[in-house]
C-alpha cells in the first residue's frame, strides 16, 4: 500500500466492508477492445490490480465485448500485452461476449417476472418518448405486451426475424424517473453484425448497462470500481442485480484522469491513427501504454505516477509536468549513462601528443557502482555539443568559450584557443588545450582541487560511432485538446 499517502476513500470502504463482512474481495479490469490502452486506464489497471494485490485477492480481465461493431482481437491482445508490461497478472481473463447465452437467460427472466418488454417503437420515437431532465417520458404503447407476447417476440428477434430496429428489448421501471437512465432502458438491440469471437451465433446483443453489473455478478467481483459517468448509472446497475436476485457487487465511482497536452480516450486517440497524423496506436508520441513503452518509459514510472495522482471523486486535471517527473526520476535511477553529442562539433587538443590514446574507466550510473564500468579512450581529437561552446558567452555561462577552462567529464580540463569557421561564420573546429599538469589530479572519478563551474560530456574521435536519435515534443500545443471542437486543430505541428 502507499504510505506516503492516506488511504483514499475507495479502500476506506473496502476496508470498512471487509471488517463487516469478513469474506475476501475480487476486482476487475473491463476494458473494451476498440483500441489500445491509454494512461487513463494505467490509473484503472492500477486501482483495481493494487487493490488486489494489497489483499492477496484475485482481479479479472474482463474484455466487454457486446459491441460487434467496434471491437476486434487484434485490440485484445495489444490489451493483455499491456497490462502484463505494466507489471500485473490477471486471476483469469474473461470476455462478456462468452456470457451471451446466460445473458439472454437473465433477460427472458426479467420478461417473465413483467419486468422486460418488447418494444416496437423506431430508435428516433423512442429517444423522443424519453423526456428531458426536466420533464418525465411518456410510455411505450409496447410497454404492456403480455408476457407470453414477449417471450414469444424476444425469440424471434433471437432467430433473426426481424431487421435492425424493428424492435428492441426494454427494462420495465419508472418512465417518470428523475434519472433518466431508469426511464425503460434498452437491454436489447438487434444488430446483424458478426461479432469477432462469437461469429454469427447471434443477432441480438446486450447493452452495457445489462452486460456489465451481470458480468461483475457473474464473476463475484465484490467492488466494481468504474469513473465518475457511470454515477448516474448506478441505480439501474443496482436494480438489474436486485430483480434478478444475483450476487450483488458494489460500483464505486472515482475520477477519470485527464492529463494536460493531451487526450484519453480511446476514440478521439483512434482519429489520431486513422488520419495517419500519428505512425500507429503505438507512435512514441501516443498517451497509449504501447506509445509510452516504445518511447522508452519504464513501467514504474507510470505506477509511481498513479500512486501519487491517487483516487478521487473531483475531476481534475493532471499537469504533464508531475508525469515527466516520475520518468525522470525513474530513469535517472535505472538509467545506464552514456556520452552522446547531436550537433557535434570538432575539438583539437593542441598540445597533446599526436599517437598517444588513454584509456578512462568510468561508472555506468554515478550513485550504483554495482552497474559496472566502461573504458573510454582520450586521444587528441575529440567532439563535444555544439550548444556547449560560446565565441562571445554571456556572464553566467559555465561552458567552453574562447580562453575560459571547462571540464570534460571524466577527463581533463580544456580552454578554447582558437576557432576556425569556414566562410559562412560557422565553426569547423575549435582548437583547445588541455591541463596536462592538472592531470594527474583528474583520476576518473577523483575530485578536481582546481575549482571549474562547468563540466561538458563529450565523445572520443576514435571509436564514436553514428546514432540516430529520435527527438519528441508533446503532441498537442494546447492544454486541452479534447475541449476542442476538432481536436486535431490543437496538434502541435512539431512534435
Ligand atoms: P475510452 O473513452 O478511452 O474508450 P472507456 O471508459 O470507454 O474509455 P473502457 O475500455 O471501457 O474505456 O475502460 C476500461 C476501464 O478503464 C473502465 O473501468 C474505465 O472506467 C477505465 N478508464 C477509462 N478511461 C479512464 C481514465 N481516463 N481514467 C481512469 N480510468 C479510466
Ligand atoms: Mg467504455
Amino acid at each position: 500500500m502507499n504510505n506516503e499517502n492516506p488511504v483514499d476513500f475507495i479502500r476506506k470502504i473496502i476496508q470498512q466492508d471487509l471488517s463487516r463482512q469478513g469474506t475476501g474481495i475480487r476486482t476487475r479490469f473491463p476494458p473494451e477492445p476498440n483500441g489500445f490502452l491509454h494512461i487513463g486506464h494505467a490509473k484503472a489497471i492500477c486501482l483495481n490490480f493494487g487493490i488486489a494485490l494489497e489483499y492477496h485477492a484475485p482481479c479479472n480481465l474482463r474484455f466487454d465485448d457486446t459491441n460487434p461493431e467496434k471491437e476486434d482481437i487484434a485490440y485484445v491482445d495489444a490489451i493483455m500485452n499491456d497490462v502484463r508490461w505494466l507489471g500485473f497478472e490477471w486471476a483469469g481473463v474473461y470476455h462478456a461476449s462468452d456470457y451471451f447465452p446466460q445473458l439472454y437467460d437473465y433477460a427472458v427472466a426479467l420478461i417473465r417476472k413483467g419486468k422486460a418488454y418488447v418494444c416496437s417503437l423506431s430508435p428516433e420515437q423512442i429517444r423522443l418518448s424519453r423526456g428531458t431532465l426536466t420533464e418525465p417520458g411518456r410510455n411505450s404503447p409496447y410497454r404492456d405486451r403480455g408476457i407470453e407476447e414477449n417471450i414469444d417476440l424476444f425469440e424471434r428477434m433471437r432467430n433473426g426475424e426481424f431487421d435492425e430496429g424493428e424492435h428492441v428489448l426494454r427494462a420495465k421501471i419508472d418512465m417518470a424517473a428523475p434519472n433518466v437512465n431508469m426511464r425503460d432502458p434498452v437491454i436489447y438491440r438487434i444488430m446483424k453484425k458478426s461479432h469477432y469471437r462469437s461469429g454469427d451465433d447471434w443477432c441480438v446483443y446486450p447493452t452495457y448497462d445489462f452486460t456489465h453489473c451481470l458480468s461483475d455478478a457473474m464473476e463475484g467481483i465484490t467492488h466494481s470500481l468504474c469513473t465518475l459517468e457511470f454515477e448516474d448509472h448506478r441505480p439501474l446497475y443496482d436494480w438489474f442485480l436486485d430483480e434478478l436476485g444475483t450476487h450483488h457487487p458494489r460500483q464505486i465511482e472515482f475520477a477519470r484522469l485527464q492529463l494536460e497536452h493531451t487526450m484519453t480516450s480511446k476514440r478521439k486517440l483512434k482519429l489520431l491513427v486513422d488520419q495517419g497524423i500519428v505512425s500507429g496506436w503505438d507512435d512514441p508520441r501516443m498517451p497509449t501504454i504501447a506509445g509510452m513503452r516504445r518511447r522508452g518509459i519504464p513501467p514504474a514510472a507510470i505506477r509511481d505516477f498513479c500512486d501519487r495522482i491517487g483516487v478521487t471523486k473531483n475531476d481534475s486535471r493532471i499537469e504533464m509536468n508531475l508525469f515527466e517527473t516520475c520518468i525522470r526520476n525513474h530513469l535517472n535511477e535505472s538509467a545506464a549513462r552514456t556520452m552522446a553529442v547531436l550537433d557535434p562539433v570538432k575539438v583539437v587538443i593542441e598540445n597533446y601528443p599526436e599517437d598517444k590514446v588513454e584509456y578512462i574507466e568510468v561508472p555506468n550510473h554515478p550513485h550504483r557502482p554495482e552497474m559496472g564500468t566502461r573504458v573510454i579512450p582520450f586521444s587528441k581529437t575529440l567532439y563535444i555539443e555544439r550548444d556547449d561552446f560560446m565565441e562571445t558567452p554571456p556572464e553566467k555561462f559555465f561552458r567552453l568559450a574562447p580562453g575560459k577552462q571547462v571540464k570534460l567529464r571524466y577527463s581533463y580540463l580544456i580552454s578554447c584557443t582558437e576557432v576556425i569557421k569556414d566562410d559562412n561564420g560557422r565553426i569547423l573546429e575549435l582548437r583547445c588545450s588541455c591541463d596536462l599538469d592538472a592531470a594527474a589530479e583528474q583520476q576518473s572519478q577523483g575530485k578536481p582541487k582546481r575549482k571549474v563551474k562547468g563540466i561538458i560530456h563529450w565523445i572520443s574521435g576514435l571509436n564514436a560511432a553514428p546514432v540516430q536519435a529520435r527527438l519528441y515534443d508533446r503532441l498537442f500545443a494546447v492544454e486541452d485538446p479534447a475541449a476542442l471542437e476538432d481536436p486535431l486543430s490543437g496538434i502541435n505541428p512539431n512534435s
